[in-house]
């Protein structure tokens, strides 16, 4: 599968609120190996910056639209030079002029994009600029607030190629969307002819402005292959050609220098394949080294970006050749339920054996019971107890959820029993922080085992 990023997404608008984690799971089994997350007012940036602090492929930009250009308080320019101060956060916008729609007054959005060009070059990061039926006035503004200097892409580019030629000169990259798969977008598909490779990105804009083949329907990040496969078919060149120059362009522009590291996914220890599917948690365990120091037996486990099924698949080998498969690392595997089951299914039919390490959270996250799908698909299920009682586990643990998850991880082991061969509860001895024998008591309740592991024992 040939990799590529959405440069212009907008994931935490409400379109997502129903199946967010499933549209950034298709994407990266899409191949799509990182996000750029648009902020386009206040609270949307600080909704893209959480996303890109949960997710690993994700970054974001913090900014506002020209439409929310008319109500900008000075005390927001504060927030987001704060939010621009995050690692993550890779540049200024959406900001620019909309004089088709005209949601703000002109003065006031003009007044708003020379805010943020400043902002931009204070902070030294480069902008993401939003320009409609605005031409002559965001060129002009682009000039004299010295925009060069950091630099910055025009975003769904919707312009002339005078224009173009102008934004080229003023050292920005020029981005298009599924707009150019559109069967009457001839003149934008002429512009896309004339920029120079070095210079262009794509992105989908999403939740607007589907491709051809999805037209009228919701975008999301995994169809910017739509628009790549029209660009190089534009361009004379092949898929692979584009995505290597694509990745450099991203790199240029935004300083994400990640993509090319190799990842761990699958490591071996003893005898096990452990697999590394996340390094997203619903936990934040206080002796949990996965933020600061995500490595066991050597194995650096960080993750740029969530590897698809068929990447760990191509990684394993042969399965019947291990003891067992594990989904391990640091992170939560049911967080990516699909992807494991389907990597689950190839291990089975291999004639290998599954096992999952999990914090018993799957049935929530993933808001219904999961066990009934692990039948035939896991073997051997451990599920992290780690305490005796509600109150220490939310000491021990810091879930995101509020009460009754203690409740809900005895639940989840109970109802395991059902599905899967092999079920045991496992406790981490901190020492005065956990009262073994109640855990064992607990287990035997349960009807499973219990295993003690070692406090600040990795591996
Ligand atoms: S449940 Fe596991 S991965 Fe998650 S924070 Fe705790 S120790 Fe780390």
């Amino acid at each position: 599968m040939i990799p590529f990023i959405d440069t212009h997404a907008h994931l935490d608008m409400e379109q997502f609120d129903i199946d967010r984690d499933e549209v950034i799971e298709r994407s990266t089994n899409s191949g799509i190996t990182a996000i750029i997350n648009v902020g386009t007012d206040v609270e949307g940036s600080m909704r893209s910056v959480v996303l890109a602090e949960s997710y690993p492929q994700i970054y974001a930009t913090v900014g506002a639209h020209p439409h929310n250009a008319e109500g900008l308080f000075e005390s927001d320019y504060d927030t987001l030079r704060e939010l621009l101060s995050r690692d993550k956060v890779i540049a200024v916008g959406e900001t620019g002029l909309d004089y088709f729609k005209n949601y703000s007054p002109a003065d006031v959005q003009q007044e708003a994009f020379r805010r943020q060009i400043r902002l931009a070059i204070e902070i030294n990061k480069p902008l993401i600029v939003h320009t409609r039926d605005a031409k002559e006035d965001t060129l002009k503004i682009l000039e004299e607030e010295g925009a060069e200097r950091v630099g910055g892409v025009i975003h769904c580019y919707s312009g002339d190629l005078d224009m173009a030629r102008r934004c080229l000169e003023t050292g920005f990259f020029i981005s298009f969307t599924g707009v150019i798969t559109y069967p009457k977008a001839e003149e934008l598909r002429e512009i896309v002819k004339e920029i120079p490779l070095d210079r262009l990105l794509i992105e989908t804009d999403c939740p607007y402005l589907a491709p051809q083949q999805f037209r009228g329907e919701r975008n999301e990040p995994s169809y910017v292959r739509f628009v790549a496969e029209k660009m190089a078919e534009i361009k004379g060149i092949s898929e692979e050609e584009l995505s290597r120059q694509l990745f450099t362009n991203v790199a240029k522009l935004f300083g994400i220098k990640d993509f090319g590291e190799e990842d761990t996914i699958v490591y071996k220890i003893r005898n096990s394949l452990y697999v590394n599917l996340t390094n997203r948690c619903t936990n934040d365990c206080i002796f949990c080294p996965r933020e600061v120091r995500p490595e066991v037996e050597g194995y650096n486990l960080k993750l740029h970006s969530e590897p698809s099924a068929e990447a760990i698949i191509a990684k394993m080998g042969d399965p019947k050749s291990f003891d067992q498969v594990v989904f391990c690392g640091f992170g939560e595997p049911t967080l990516r339920l699909e992807t494991m089951k389907k990597v689950a299914a190839y291990v089975k039919e291999k004639g290998g054996k599954v096992r999952i390490n999990t914090n018993g959270h799957g049935n929530i996250i993933n808001r219904r019971n999961i066990l009934p799908e692990l039948k035939g698909l896991v073997d051997a299920v451990s599920i992290s107890l780690d305490s005796d009682n509600e109150e220490g586990y939310m000491e021990l643990c810091q879930p995101v959820y509020d009460g009754g998850i203690f409740e809900e991880i005895v639940d989840f082991a109970e109802e395991a029993k059902k599905y899967i061969p092999s079920v045991v509860l496992t406790v981490v001895a901190i020492p005065g922080k956990v009262d073994i024998e109640r855990c064992r008591k607990i287990a035997e309740g349960v009807g499973v085992g219990l295993r003690v592991r070692e406090y600040n024992r990795i591996g």
